[in-house]
């Protein structure tokens, strides 16, 4: 077969449900219902349940370490859901909101791809239900507080502006906003200080958002936001500038899960979009509970590979919200594995089985990482035109050899209907698996053991180095007692490893942390090994440019 139309002609051939139909088949009651337009809508909070949640399965899509190649992670999450629901299982997909950075930048959006889609994809891509603009409010009032308190005599907690590393947010790919400084023009116009603009994804409002159980739970997050310190040195957090109430107030809509759909007409709840490198790369927790009220299956994705995403969904997000995978489906592609076995890009798509098998090691590591947390793993081997059968083969006796359970998805060429052998292996291994998710490390440890145990259990390191700025975090964070908290580790997803060049399954590294961030708000420590990107750049030849609205109001050019 070949692939000839883009996701968004695929997309704009289906006719879509109004969205009151696709909550009527999840039992919601109309007057709960809060549509946005004709086929998107607001789930109020007092739909979730917990006695409606028990027995529900939870799956968790992640993949192998990405490459350029792409794995296709959001795009077998929402196949295996339409798959899920053609053998008999009531299956909502449960996925992140997009940001306008990739979208406008390299060509790859986030609601899935092919006739693997959710829609209406332009709406979901482009601002949807203003989720992205509330969180970037709330973000930028503490930004406006903390700067109008260095201004003002009156009230002044005398914050020493130097160690202020709240910054504004913007929901676009920036590099000039990256370092500015702000407070120019007089007396009148602030204290000048540096500061700089992230990307909305990357704030800790996101990932509050995210983690947040209810409005209580929000504002108390929000009001445990360390800002920086005073001139003498003692902690300022949030809610010394009294700032939680207005921040959740503008989150007031943000904060509830939204309802849309697939092509093939099943449920899908998208909502939040934190970045999975600094902080848990999922979508909301109440989106997931929104989920398993609903349905009898929910699939949902942790972004980049299952060291990243995954081990920060379980470890992080799991433990905090109660919740655990009935089954773990690692993505894997037959391009990916090629790349992992010394493949140049350019050379992708011609057939070399053996630079498969090379590749394999790198799966391999991700099985082994994936039963370390006691969850059951499926391998959905993505498909792609070119695979030939002696690559696919290679990868299938590897599974065997690994016991576990693997099926090919041609869910881009065919939806669902390319996913119904998945689908029987999921919802098998699921049904037959006692969860019982092991957490990699307790809460409770010292922070060096926490990262410790990610470094050499999950990405297989042999050491663990500290610069002299960690080292001083490390202590800034006992002094602030909260090295109780759960660590979010900031790592390439291009390698196991801390160096994006090491492919396949590195042995004999050294991780090196550089600095330890805070994010005492979402409840988490950022141990930082590498550059991490918190304002990405646009390419020399941006997506923006394809992207066109016609007369009739008709967007195209959106991939
Ligand atoms: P991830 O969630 O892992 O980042 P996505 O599912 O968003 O990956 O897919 C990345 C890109 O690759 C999308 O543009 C998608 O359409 C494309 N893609 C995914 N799977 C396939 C496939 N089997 N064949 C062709 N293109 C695919
Ligand atoms: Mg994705």
């Amino acid at each position: 077969y070949k692939q000839m139309k883009s996701d968004i002609e695929i997309a704009r051939e289906v006719t879509l449900k109004p969205v009151s139909e696709i909550a009527e088949r999840l039992g919601i009651r109309k007057d709960l219902l809060e549509p946005y337009g004709h086929f998107k809508a607001k789930l109020p909070l007092s739909i979730i349940d917990k006695e409606r949640m028990k027995g529900k399965k939870l799956i968790l899509v992640s993949a192998i370490s990405p490459t350029p190649a792409g794995e296709g992670k959001t795009t077998i999450s929402i196949g295996l859901s339409e798959g899920l629901n053609r053998i008999g299982k009531q299956t909502t997909v449960v996925l992140r909101e997009p940001s306008l950075g990739p979208v406008f930048g390299i060509k790859g959006g986030a609601t899935g791809g092919g006739h693997a889609q959710v829609v209406p994809m332009e709406d979901i891509n482009l601002h949807f239900t203003g989720d992205f603009a509330a969180i970037e409010k709330a973000n930028n009032l503490l930004a406006a507080l903390i700067d109008n308190n260095i201004q003002n005599k009156n009230g002044s907690l005398g914050i020493d502006p130097r160690t202020v590393h709240w910054k504004r947010v913007m929901d676009m790919n920036d590099r000039a906003l990256r370092h500015i400084i702000v407070g120019l023009g007089g007396t009148t116009s602030g204290v000048p200080r540096e500061t700089g603009f992230d990307i909305t994804a990357a704030s800790e409002i996101m990932a509050i958002l995210c983690l947040a159980e209810n409005f209580e739970d929000l504002k108390e997050r929000i009001g445990r936001i360390f800002i920086g310190f005073t001139l003498n040195k003692k902690p300022v957090y949030a809610r010394d500038l009294n700032a939680q109430g207005a921040m959740a107030a503008l989150l007031k809509d943000a904060i509830k899960p939204n309802l849309v759909q697939t092509l093939e007409g099943n449920p899908a709840i998208i909502h939040g979009g934190p970045f999975a490198n600094i902080a848990q790369g999922t979508n909301s927790v109440l989106a997931t509970k929104m989920g398993l009220t609903l349905s009898d299956y929910v699939v949902t994705e942790a972004g980049f590979g299952f060291d990243l995403g995954a081990e920060k969904f379980l470890d992080i997000k799991c433990v905090s919200a109660g919740l655990q995978p009935d089954a773990a489906v690692l993505v894997a592609t037959v391009r990916a594995l090629k790349y992992h076995g010394g493949v140049p890009l350019s050379e992708i798509n011609h057939p070399d089985a053996a630079a498969v098998e090379r590749g394999l090691d790198n799966l391999e590591k991700h099985v082994e990482n994936m039963r370390k947390f006691n969850v059951c793993p499926v391998i959905a081997i993505n498909h792609f035109a070119d695979d030939t059968d002696a690559e696919i083969n290679a990868i299938q006796q590897k599974c065997k050899d690994l016991g576990v359970k693997a099926a090919v998805a041609k869910v881009h060429a065919l939806g669902g209907e390319g996913a119904e052998e998945l689908a029987a292996i999921v919802s098998e291994v699921a049904e037959a698996c006692q969860s019982d998710l092991k957490p990699l490390y307790e809460w409770e440890w010292p922070v060096e053991k926490k990262i410790e145990t990610i470094a050499t259990k999950i990405y297989g390191a042999a050491a663990i180095d500290y610069t002299a700025q960690a080292k001083a975090d490390l202590q800034k964070i006992y002094d602030l007692k909260l090295d109780k908290l759960p660590v979010c580790i900031a790592k390439t997803q291009k390698s196991l490893s801390d160096n994006p060049k090491l492919l396949g399954r590195p042995e004999n590294f050294v991780v090196t942390v550089r600095e330890i961030e805070i994010a005492a708000g979402a409840g988490f420590i950022v141990p930082i090994t590498g550059n991490i990107m918190r304002m990405p750049g646009l390419p020399e030849k941006p997506a923006a440019e394809n992207i066109d609205i016609s007369s009739d109001g008709i967007i195209s050019g959106l991939f």
